[in-house]
């Protein structure tokens, strides 16, 4: 299992098509599953993917539309049937704190955890910090308060040179301090750098998901050079005039959010159920910027 991927559960948009799901997305990172959005059914795309619920502690709404929710009552039921949940954190607006407990206290009165809400707001802020993960909200433009999620690792540590640090005779107990920066001083007083004995950190990767949202030109700045970003491209240019009404871009826009960002590669999805055919999304995005990988169910992307 790759450390750091992006897993799609649904990539369609709020009608019903028999094309494409929901949108619901996990991201994992070093064996936690972090979900954002749960639409209708994401469930069972989650069984399909055989990720596990016992990994699931973390769900983010990024609003409060029902092909981005509706999927959450039956989830935590299965979670709570499977009796592999520890503490569920859903973190949502406060008027999706009310509704959703709403529905647990009935549906899922006697789930054997505890379902916990952080509420946040629509605006910047740092939500969510883990040993080795950051994640931060960004406010959207869409027809409700709207947030996007960006996830990043935090700087890593140094790694240790094995060979060097036995020709220093470093004892062991040194060896976090080394992986934290420290210098190694010897018994006889001579100090070896560093970067004698130790490499860089591997690089800490980001993932950005920016669900429904009007076209944006400020966004790029906000969200910064991820090395991987969706970006909703529910129309083709050719519906253009209808996105910005309805809160939503086209493929041409997200592809420009991805430039603009200096992102690594833009992931498309929440696809209108009007187009019967993804291609043309990403002919469309590449015109404006080439690494555009094509979302589908069931697709694993590397971060
Ligand atoms: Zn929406």
């Amino acid at each position: 299992m790759s450390l750091f991927s992006v897993h799609t559960l649904g990539c369609g948009s709020a009608r019903p098509s028999l094309r494409h799901h929901p949108s619901s997305t996990v991201v994992s990172h070093r064996g936690s599953l972090y979900m954002v959005d749960c639409g209708e059914g994401a469930q069972l795309n989650f069984m399909r993917q055989r990720l596990s619920f016992a990994r699931l502690r973390h769900i983010f709404l990024t609003h409060l539309h029902g092909d981005h929710v509706f999927g959450l009552p039956g989830l935590v039921g299965t979670i709570a049937l499977n009796g592999t949940g520890g503490d569920l954190t859903i973190h949502t607006f406060e008027e999706g704190r009310k509704q959703l407990k709403a529905i647990f206290d009935y549906f899922c009165r006697d789930t054997p955890f505890e379902i916990k809400f952080n509420v946040i707001e629509p605006r910047e802020a740092v939500i969510l910090e883990t040993k080795n993960l950051t994640v931060r909200t960004i406010p959207l433009k869409h027809r409700v308060p709207t947030v996007g999620y960006v996830f990043e690792e935090k700087p890593g540590q140094r790694h240790i040179n094995a060979e060097m640090t036995r020709f220093h005779e470093v004892p062991v107990y040194m060896m976090n301090n080394l992986k934290a920066g420290a210098d190694f001083v010897r018994p006889d007083g001579r100090v070896i750098p560093n970067e004698v004995l130790t490499t860089p950190p591997s690089k800490a990767l980001s993932y950005a998901h920016m669900s429904d949202t009007m076209y944006m030109p400020e966004l790029a700045e906000k969200i910064g050079p991820v090395d991987l970003l969706f970006h909703e491209t529910t129309y083709l240019e050719e519906h253009a005039a209808m996105a910005a009404p309805r809160g939503h871009s086209t493929a041409r826009q997200a592809a420009m959010v991805a430039r603009d960002a200096g992102a690594g590669r833009l992931l498309t999805g929440h696809y209108s159920s009007r187009y019967n055919d993804d291609t043309p999304f990403m002919k469309e995005a590449q015109e404006v910027f080439p690494n555009v990988i094509l979302n589908r169910e069931g697709l694993v992307t590397e971060v």
